[in-house]
């Protein structure tokens, strides 16, 4: 079961990251100019505290997960970059789409139940 259940986590923060990706790719000035490497460090540790995987260092100096094409780790190992975008961290939507808003509430809620389910243990002990 939890291994049913893990995958379709990957599967749900696979699809979370098409959606936000386009809305960086197409309409951010400054792409990944939002990535920091304390973001980078995060991912580190929860993947390897909730997924058992050692993320590697890249060549970067500076994002110690970042690649020649985009972040190298997959994005349910690095769930706070997979969820942002600058309309939802601002306005708690995208305004004037509200097709794609539901989409993403719809996607995170489905995310919320699952890791409700499979990282318990670590929830109760108000681990990242
Ligand atoms: S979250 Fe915002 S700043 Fe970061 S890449 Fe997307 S649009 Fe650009
Ligand atoms: S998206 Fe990747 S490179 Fe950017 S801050 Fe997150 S983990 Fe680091």
């Amino acid at each position: 079961m939890q291994h049913d259940l893990r995958a379709r986590l990957i599967e749900h923060y696979a699809e979370l990251s098409a959606l936000t990706a386009r809305e960086c790719s197409g309409a951010c000035a400054r792409p990944r100019s939002c990535c920091e490497e304390r973001y980078c460090d995060i991912a580190v540790d929860y993947a390897k505290t909730r997924w058992q995987v050692e993320l590697q260092p890249t060549w970067h100096k500076a994002l110690p997960l970042m690649g020649d094409d985009g972040c190298t780790a997959a994005p349910h190992l690095r769930p706070i970059c997979t969820a942002h975008t600058c309309e939802i961290c601002t306005h708690g939507e995208k305004r004037g789409d509200g097709a794609w808003t539901a989409r993403y509430y719809e996607i995170m809620t489905a995310i919320a139940e699952i890791e409700a389910v499979v990282f318990a243990d670590a929830i109760v002990r108000g681990e990242p």
